[in-house]
């Protein structure tokens, strides 16, 4: 059980004295080279950062969004961020990543090789910006639309170097100490291979599991986890509806109850990859603008609460988007576009690319993250932010 309000102020020492010293020792070995990052930016904002919101849009690459802003009926959320920038997505090994080492790079600031959760190329592990907010005494969590132990959040809580063990990654959860996880892999919980219920096992270290969002507006404090799938949960087109703005608003409201402290709260809109991976349009922009909907509840909370940052970004992008008018005339010997031509979505590969994707920021210290970064350069300059030690 744990010891201090959950979404109230922590015990630094209890959190540290958790820690297995092996882990430790790894640990140490591990962040000397994410001390040696040399671009650490000087903070110039003139508020403290309190709270971090760090949206992915798995596989959301440039022109998938401008697909979903040329789709969208309104203006998106994402067009209110004052600061954008670009994001260099390949892994330690790879031109082209998985979502796995890109998860770990955004999560740790070190990159690993494809597949890999939470180590390194080594397989040593790492730490996440969760666990050190975590261990600072920040409130932390996690939303996906797929399963909680797929790669993108489970970069932030596990340590893997097979994405695909996600039994093992759900075990993980049981030592993250993460305050609140919303999202489908229930079965990785409670339908085992070796027969464990890992939920009842989070119930006993003080956890309330459920399996639909609708308990939540009734509690003050966690540690909670919902799961509201077997595996991943339905797509937009399959009816899942406001389950994610929910689940937004929810965590924001329950860890927001950390005035004391703050806190990091990672949300992915997982499923853009789905659709992007079918290389199904209509279904893509879908999950965008479902995701815009997580977007806006972010920065709208950020304008309510000073010292909050919001970053929007993707992991890698996935289809090889682009958008070709569709009807051409050749004048000059080259094919130009004819007046009043639309805009195609289309696809390149079934799979991910090496393009770079985009970054916009928002709130306190949105200024950071302009330019052309690493992914790894992202979680050093959100720590230095919040100022939390290693
Ligand atoms: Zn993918």
């Amino acid at each position: 059980m744990k010891e201090t309000s959950i979404f109230g102020a922590k015990n630094y020492s209890n959190s540290v004295k958790r820690m297995k010293p092996l882990f430790i020792l790894a640990l140490s070995i591990t962040l000397c080279a994410c001390q040696s990052t040399s671009n650490t930016p000087q903070t110039s904002t003139d508020q403290p950062i309190k709270n971090v919101i760090f949206l992915i849009g798995d596989g959301m690459g440039l022109s998938q969004l401008y697909a979903a802003m040329m789709a969208s009926e309104q203006p998106m959320a994402i067009s209110r961020a004052p600061y954008v920038g670009l994001q260099v997505t390949r892994s330690a090994t790879s031109d082209v990543t998985d979502s796995a080492a890109a998860g770990t790079a955004l999560a740790t600031g070190t990159k690993t090789r494809n597949g890999s959760i939470g180590v390194d190329s080594l397989g040593h592990p790492l730490r996440s910006i969760l666990q050190r907010a975590e261990t600072a005494g920040l409130s932390t969590g996690l939303i996906a639309t797929h399963s909680v132990t797929d790669a993108t959040p489970a970069a932030f809580v596990a340590h893997n170097p097979d994405r695909a063990q996600e039994e093992a990654i759900a075990e993980d959860f049981l030592t993250s100490d993460v305050d609140l996880f919303i999202g489908g892999g229930r079965q990785r919980f409670e339908h085992r291979t070796d027969g464990r219920n890992l939920s009842n096992e989070l119930r006993n270290k003080g956890y309330h599991i459920f399996y639909t969002l609708d308990s939540l507006p009734s509690f003050e404090q966690g540690p909670i986890g919902v799961l509201l799938a077997d595996d991943k949960l339905p797509s937009m087109q399959q009816g899942r509806g406001d389950l994610l703005p929910r689940a937004t608003q929810e965590a924001v409201r329950l860890l927001s109850k950390n005035t004391e402290h703050g806190f990091f709260l990672m949300i992915e809109g997982s499923q853009i990859d789905v659709a992007a991976h079918h290389n199904d349009a209509d279904a893509m922009i879908q999950e965008i603008l479902d995701f815009d909907h997580a977007v806006r509840i972010a920065m709208d909370f950020a304008d309510t609460h000073p010292g909050t940052l919001v970053l929007v970004t993707a992991d890698h992008e996935t289809g090889g988007v682009t958008l070709p008018s569709d009807s051409n005339i050749i004048k000059f010997g080259k094919a130009q576009p004819t007046e009043g031509n639309r805009a195609q979505t289309r696809f390149s590969t079934k799979g991910h690319t090496a393009s770079m994707v985009p970054i916009y920021a928002y709130g306190a210290g949105a200024e950071q993250f302009t330019g052309l970064l690493d992914n790894t350069d992202l979680p050093h300059r959100i720590a230095h932010l919040l100022q939390l030690p290693q």
